[in-house]
């Protein structure tokens, strides 16, 4: 009986050593240096600023509801671009793509080498009648108050739009000669699935053989004060973006009259599906999180280290802690979402056909079939069909090792080498999934801060950006399309 104490015993301090030994060593310092001598821009701030408060003014809102388009607004947009950067215009060549969305192109000295491109969208999420009074300021006014400019849009995304055509502007104004093409692409329907605009942008270029050293769009950003394990603000860089999925769950009953139900009704069965499905999710994996933790480790805390660092031993402790956290767990699994849901029209009829609608986003790995066969599985009731409907599969995952990835890396940190960079996985979808058909190395990142208290003005009430961050910007671009171009 001692010796196995003190078996168990040299086992435990053998454990605890390789813990600690694995905390320290495991990770190291991956942070890409810093740029040195960025080309630097001058800039009219006043103007630049008034600029982009025009543009915000146009209410260029996709609805879910198409019928609601207003071309308009869009075609208002595209003349005043036309207006705020003639240089742009009088160089490039622009192409209309399905007529709203704009793909501009200056051809570069050097056609051996790769165009690169980037991509954003002029499209804005509609405000809410409800959420209108509780606006600072009107959200299509463009007003300039506070050191801020407002207004829907101000983010998501006319900061691409307006800090691309900026810099681009400002390069040809100085004598801008890239060898390599630069390619701006600005869609007009992202924010409803960017069929008609990004995808067939995407389609276009293929058609033509264009591939693409690599490919800017939106998504991460940089986190300051959001990531508990590190002090220092960690730049996201999007390597890869989850699936979508629609399934609708049928129940087809007899329905009748309330007075005289069966012991299950159509509803019945349907909300038996659902709960399983619930009490079932996905598996979680750490795949995704521990790429993210392993770029910033080396400043993060050792209590993170330590657990990170022996996930072979700690993982199911270290998944229940995450999994808490709701946007963690996005980045953990596919998740399922019961959604929308409809019985009978009445409340003395029995449901003839009751239907739900369940959301899932797809984890890279996962397929749309393989979460409809395992969804399937769960239910397993033949009385509920299931019906695949939108269905967008994961995109697959750039690397890090690219040059695309090191040249974003090193000119965001040589704007500020305190941040450090990160790849990590887009729990949102975005329109750069349709340009993998046309590059390996498709990054989404705007080089904006959010803090706690700036992180959900995205699609949400008050959304503005500082002067300050939108001025950051059109210096970033300008120095990074200059050395992306050569
Ligand atoms: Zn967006």
């Amino acid at each position: 009986m001692k010796k196995t104490i003190i078996g168990l015993g040299a086992v435990l301090i053998g454990l605890i050593a390789i813990v600690l030994f694995r905390a320290s060593t495991v990770f190291e310092d991956v942070q890409i240096p810093p740029a040195e001598n960025l080309a630097r821009v001058e800039l009219d701030e006043e103007r630049v600023v008034e600029r982009m408060a025009g543009a915000i003014r146009f209410p260029t809102i996709s609805h879910d509801d198409r019928s609601n388009f207003d071309a308009d607004a869009f075609l208002a947009l595209h003349d005043y671009l036309r207006e705020s950067f003639p240089l742009v215009h009088e160089r490039a060549e622009l192409t209309l793509i399905n007529d709203y969305s704009l793909l501009f192109h200056i051809a570069g000295s050097d056609s051996s080498l790769k165009p690169v491109m980037f991509m954003g969208h002029m499209d804005v999420v509609p405000v809410d009648d409800v959420t209108l009074a509780e606006w600072t300021h009107d959200p299509f006014a463009g007003v300039v108050a506070g050191g801020e400019i407002w207004g829907r849009g101000t983010i998501d995304n006319k900061l691409s739009v307006m800090s691309f055509l900026e810099a681009t502007e400002a390069l040809i104004r100085d004598g801008f000669e890239p060898e390599r093409s630069l390619y701006l692409s600005f869609g007009h329907d992202e924010e409803v699935g960017g069929l008609d605009g990004a995808k067939a942008v995407a389609e276009h270029l293929a058609e033509q053989g264009i591939q693409f050293e690599f490919v800017v769009d939106e998504g991460g950003v940089i986190l300051e004060g959001i990531i508990q394990s590190v002090d220092r603000p960690v730049a996201m860089i999007g390597v890869a973006e989850k699936g979508y999925l629609n399934l609708r769950l049928r129940v087809d009953a007899p329905g009748g009259h309330s007075s005289r139900p069966p012991p299950q009704s159509g509803l019945g069965i349907l909300s038996r599906a659902i709960v399983k499905l619930e009490d079932n999710p996905f598996p979680s994996e750490l795949t995704h999180i521990k790429k993210t933790f392993s770029a910033y480790a080396a400043d993060a805390k050792f209590t993170d280290r330590l657990a990170m660092g022996n996930t072979w031993l700690l993982s199911p402790i270290i998944k229940a802690a995450l999994l808490k956290d709701q946007a963690v767990a996005g980045a953990m699994r596919t998740t399922t979402a019961a959604t929308m849901a409809s019985g009978s029209s009445k409340s003395n009829i029995l449901p003839t056909r009751a239907e739900a609608v369940v959301n899932f986003r797809i984890l890279p790995g996962d397929t749309a079939e393989l979460v409809r066969d395992r969804v399937v599985d769960i239910i397993d009731d033949e009385r509920v069909e299931v019906i695949m409907e939108t269905n967008i599969n994961p995109s697959p995952v750039s690397p890090t090792d690219s040059w695309g990835y090191e040249l974003l890396s090193r000119t965001i940190r040589g704007f500020d080498d305190d941040i450090l960079v990160a790849p990590n996985l887009l729990i949102g979808g975005t329109d750069a999934r349709y340009f993998h058909a046309v590059s390996p190395n498709v990054y989404r990142f705007i080089m904006v801060r959010a803090n706690p208290d700036t992180l959900n003005i995205v699609h949400g009430i008050d959304e503005r950006i500082a002067i300050e961050d939108y001025l950051t910007a059109i210096r970033f671009y300008y120095a990074l399309i200059r050395e992306a171009t050569g």
